[in-house]
């Protein structure tokens, strides 16, 4: 397994941050250019006024019910993101502002846009979360104003042979609807490893590299070998360096196709490998992976469209259907992680400066526990009479207190209760925390955010959240000790498990679990499988000694000889 890349001197190599693993060598493709700027200017006649705002509804109508098509025929993230584009494109305020427009005259393209970077700039100024939307926003007004003036919809082009994308970032829209057969790698001068864009592509099972520096220099039509496992990517590869890496990462493919369970490293050191979920759809999905249970199940993700709190025999038929697709074996539910990126309509959230450093998750349970109590009632509903263990932890703890507050519920409801950490707080005093609870699972996205004081949605700040930065590792090794001194599992949820290089890592580090993406679950079993637990150790001893991600990319494949 060791890796032979011989530079050509005509080829140009490039490095971003690893976002979805595998090997391809393509000739790339471009989005075609936004049709924001190119609007018309002449305004309408009164008499053509009516029929203007008429022709501008009818477009956005088109363009929410195509998005609505394309959200009924996804799932999961990709369903969810198109469902908000949708709506959007039928957003009252939003058709509302354009159509004022037009009535004073203003030609209904040039409106669209108007009214569209009005709402822009209301946006940027709120920062965060709603900053965040401008790129959605955007792209919805391209699409009707592509409607309205009878171009072809903006966005990824549809090659006649496999191909690679880039781009400098992704509509959520695009990348919900990419075809895998024909755009089979996607690298991006932006966005992070949590981001939409690396979420969905991830889900599609397309190899990724986000934030690469100097890619926007690569034209389209250029030969590219992209690496979404190093985060490298190559213009112009030579025959023989795009020969090794292909068959090279075949074989690892074919060892993970070949891979079954239960996860281990060469040596026998069990090490569980589970999948993480978001509604029964996608534990379906999981159920043909080799995972061993689910180590994440994102409850919150399934009422991100809901105006009021699902009742609780709804909630419990919802949460039943994920138990049901893994009736033998352990699956851990998340309770509600609300607010910040993923606020809920019917959750009490405060108005806030800074959600993600606001009241999220757990801390909802101080402003009104009801909301936690409900959804723990109707786990237990769920969960009742089956004979595996069903573990139910709690997303951002910060304090020992939270903790033993909601373990006790948990347990009052014959549940196992646990722990996200995610905290840095929470790290540092795992032991304190682990008191109370059963068991801890770490949240290397949230964390990497909140240890190196970056926003996981920000593309420009994407090197900073890499799960591979030492200081985030360091408090991964942290929990873990404290862990195994109390004797109690640790695992790791994070994007972070669905590195297969970074899983051995993490199992040299000491967790006793790791929890992916249905797409990553073989590879990271399949590579802990080749790997002695000794090697994990030096792998992770070494990159402790490191001082930057690269640097400890590189210390951990020495080591392990990967
Ligand atoms: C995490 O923070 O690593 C995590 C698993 O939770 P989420 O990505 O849902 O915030
Ligand atoms: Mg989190």
């Amino acid at each position: 397994m060791t890796r032979s890349f011989q530079e050509n001197p005509t080829s140009t190599v490039l490095y971003g941050t690893p976002a979805v693993p595998g090997v391809v060598a393509a000739p790339t493709v471009r989005p075609a250019p936004r049709v924001l700027m190119e609007t018309v200017t002449t305004p309408l006649a009164e008499s053509e006024r009516a029929s203007a705002a008429e022709a501008f509804r009818r477009a956005a109508t088109t363009v929410a019910d195509r998005l609505r098509a394309r959200a009924a025929a996804s799932s999961g993230a990709a369903a969810e993101v198109l469902a908000a584009n949708a709506a959007m494109a039928a957003d009252r305020g939003w058709l509302a502002a354009a159509e004022q427009r037009i009535a004073t005259g203003t030609p209904a393209p040039t409106a669209a846009v108007a009214a569209t970077e009005h709402f822009a700039e209301l946006f940027l100024g709120l920062g965060g979360l709603m900053a965040e939307r401008v790129t959605d926003l955007r792209d919805v007004c391209d699409r009707v104003v592509a409607e309205l003036t009878g171009r072809p919809e903006p966005g990824i082009p549809v090659p006649d042979r496999p191909s690679i994308l880039l781009a400098e970032d992704l509509a959520p829209a695009d990348t919900a609807g990419l075809d895998p057969n024909l755009i089979v790698g996607l690298a991006t001068s932006l966005g992070g490893p949590t981001s939409h864009t690396a979420i969905i592509a991830r889900q599609l099972g397309i190899p990724c590299v986000v934030a690469v520096t100097g890619l926007d220099a690569v034209p389209a039509g250029a030969e590219l070998l992209l690496d979404g496992t190093a985060g490298r990517v190559t213009v112009s590869p030579d025959p023989e360096t795009t020969r090794a890496a292909v068959v090279e990462y075949r074989s690892a493919t074919e060892r993970a196709a070949a891979w079954t369970g239960p996860g281990a490293t060469a040596d026998g050191r069990r090490v569980e490998v589970l999948v993480n979920v978001q509604d029964g759809a996608g534990a379906r999905v999981a159920q043909r992976t080799p995972a061993e249970g689910v180590g994440l199940f994102r409850t919150e993700l399934c009422f991100l469209d809901r105006g009021s709190e699902p009742a609780r025999a709804e909630q419990a038929a919802i949460y039943a259907e994920v138990l049901a697709a893994y009736p033998d074996a352990k699956v851990v539910l998340r309770t509600l992680d609300a607010g910040s990126d993923k606020p809920l309509r019917f959750a009490d959230h405060p108005d806030e400066a800074n959600p993600a450093l606001g009241v999220r998750g757990i801390r909802l349970t101080a402003r009104d526990s009801g909301l936690l109590d409900r959804q723990l009632d109707a786990i237990a509903d769920a969960a009742a009479g089956r004979a595996a263990p069903t573990w139910v932890m709690a997303p951002m703890i910060s304090t020992a207190a939270e903790a033993k507050s909601f373990a006790a519920r948990v347990r009052a409801r014959g549940l196992v209760p646990g722990v996200m950490i995610e905290v840095p707080a929470a790290a540092l005093l795992a032991e304190a925390i682990l008191e109370h609870v059963d068991f801890a699972s770490v949240g290397t996205n949230d964390l990497a955010q909140y240890t190196m004081a970056a926003d996981r949605m920000s593309p420009q700040l994407a090197a900073l959240t890499d799960p591979w930065q030492p200081a985030v590792l360091t408090l991964v090794a942290c929990t873990a000790a404290a862990g195994q001194a109390l004797g109690k599992p640790v695992g790791v949820c994070g994007e972070a498990a669905a590195d297969p290089l970074l899983a051995c890592v993490l199992t040299g580090l000491g967790v006793t679990s790791l929890s992916a993406a249905a797409p990553a679950v073989a590879a990271v079993g399949a590579t802990l499988a080749a790997v002695t637990f000794e090697d994990c150790r030096r792998a992770a001893e070494a990159v402790l000694g490191t001082a930057d991600p690269a640097a400890a990319r590189a210390a951990a494949r020495t080591a392990l000889g990967l």
